[in-house]
């Protein structure tokens, strides 16, 4: 894939860059490493104090970079000014917390007594140079929420951004420059993914995080494995919107359109296939085939814009071949089904909801990125469960119920890293992320998030 802008509603190339070759890699590498050698000396108050002056400026910048995303991966300006200002957000949140939240833990007496200690503690220290290969779907909240917690415990950051992002990566390497961290404590990496192999096995890089598709995540873990150094993935989702017959239909079916086309369809924990009971299967189905049929679609920096295009062809013809596939099969089309009729150009698809979805249909076992939901009927909370855990992901799931025995049930048997009942998956920098099965393992934000990059250090003293 080359280094490149290219405008997702014209299909135009704006701006290409050359890869980086080897004798800069080594010398990005080498930077890294002597960067960090300084910077975990740092005390927390240092750190805070260059990653608020970060979420300051970040702020300032928030309506052109918001520009620049929407330029380079087609989501709706609003959209990314939020996704900006929600970065700062963060930002603010790890430096005001991460030392509370990596403070030394001390066992009881009786514990420590027992260890055969006179004194002893856990501390929590900076791993190194950790590696982040992103995706281009939020170019700069899936950085950001790496890098402030990562540079917060004293770890410097490498970053090889997706290639349709390059404009945004260069930004976050500026943005963390201007902020005042040292030279090297954030270097963003212009290469191909490639590249990556050689630079994970490298012995200055400690670790890596890797959020995007499985066969990306497969690749970096694989390497990963085989050098023994600890990753974290984030990868696809295809997540449950369940709704019980207690719920707020009325709400339920609103939301439900905002949490499937958020990003134009294209985030993780996006919902994707909702499975309704059947006694309020027709009143949702219809609303929400409504609010889907009214969505705005067309230029992303048109403010009044509810979803922009696909950010890259390929990724528009994989979402139609699963459209297809299943209308072939014997799906029916609510609403869409096909390239919206209003826009011209550009990598466009029209809101669409699939009903009578079965398992002989791709769709209902593969990741759907873009406005594309699947609707099911169920006839019990048991049919509920079994159909939202068909599915070889388990990032995050909905559900919509007044029921309290209801709720137990979904909170127990549910395979997802995250359970939201009445309202849709977000992230939230107090709230851990991440997901089971073949979404990934481990998880970012919240305490969780900050400590997978730390060297958890038994201390004791006899
Ligand atoms: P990718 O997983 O290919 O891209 C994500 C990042 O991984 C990019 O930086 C990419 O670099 C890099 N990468 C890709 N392959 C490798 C590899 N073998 N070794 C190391 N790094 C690699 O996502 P796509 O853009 O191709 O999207 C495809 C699908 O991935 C989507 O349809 C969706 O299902 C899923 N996805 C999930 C996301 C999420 O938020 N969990 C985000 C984006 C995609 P480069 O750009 O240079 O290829």
């Amino acid at each position: 894939m080359p280094i490149a802008t290219v405008n997702p509603a014209s299909g135009e190339t704006l701006k290409t860059f050359d890869a980086l070759g080897a004798e800069e890699i080594e010398q990005r590498l080498a930077t890294a490493h002597a960067a960090f050698r300084q910077y975990r000396l740092t005390g927390f108050d240092e750190r805070a104090r260059l990653l608020n002056r970060a979420a300051d400026l970040l702020e300032q910048d928030a309506p052109d970079i918001a520009r620049t995303m929407t330029t380079e991966m087609g989501k709706p300006v609003a959209a990314a000014r939020a996704e900006a200002l929600k970065c700062a957000k963060s930002m603010r949140w790890y430096a005001e917390r991460a030392p509370e939240l990596l403070a030394d833990e001390h066992p009881s007496d009786a514990d420590v007594k027992d260890s055969g200690a006179s004194r002893a503690h856990v501390r929590y220290r900076p791993l190194g140079v950790v590696l982040a290969v992103m995706p281009w779907n939020f170019p700069l909240w899936q950085v950001v929420r790496f890098a402030a917690p990562a540079l917060m415990a004293g770890n410097v950051g490498l970053l090889k951004h997706a290639s349709n992002v390059p404009q945004t990566a260069l930004y976050l390497e500026d943005l963390f420059s201007r902020a005042g961290f040292p030279t090297g404590c954030f270097q963003t990496l212009l290469v191909g993914s490639g590249a990556i192999e050689d630079i994970l096995r490298d012995p200055r890089v400690a670790a890596a995080t890797l959020t995007g598709s499985e066969p990306a995540g497969r690749a970096v873990a694989a390497v990963a494995g085989d050098e023994v150094k600890h990753t974290v993935l984030e990868l696809g989702g295809s997540d449950p919107y369940i709704v019980m017959p207690s719920a707020d239909i009325e709400r339920a079916a609103r939301t439900a359109v905002t949490a499937r086309v958020q990003n134009n369809g294209q985030s993780c924990i996006a919902a994707k296939r909702f499975i309704v009971h059947e006694d309020v299967y027709d009143a949702f189905a219809a609303r929400f085939t409504a609010g889907m049929r009214d969505l705005t679609v067309g230029d992303p920096l048109d403010e009044s814009t509810d979803v922009g295009p696909l950010a890259t062809e390929q990724g528009r013809a994989d979402l139609e071949e699963l459209v297809e596939d299943a209308l072939r099969r014997g799906a029916t089309a609510l609403c869409g089904g096909q390239r919206p009729a209003e826009v011209e150009g550009g990598w466009f698809y029209a809101p669409t909801v699939l009903a009578d979805i079965t398992a002989a249909m791709r769709i209902h076992h593969e990741e759907t990125f873009g406005p594309v939901a699947t609707l099911y009927r169920v006839s019990d909370l048991d049919e509920a469960v079994a159909l939202a855990n068909d599915t070889p992901f388990g990032l995050s799931s909905n559900v919509w119920t007044e029921d309290a025995a209801e709720v137990d049930r979904f909170e127990r048997d549910l395979e997802a890293g995250g359970v939201f009942f009445n309202g849709m998956t977000a992230s939230h920098p107090a709230l851990p992320f991440g997901g089971v099965k073949r979404s990934g393992y481990g998880r970012e934000l919240s305490g969780h998030g900050i400590r997978e990059f730390c060297n958890i250090t038994t201390v004791w003293h006899s």
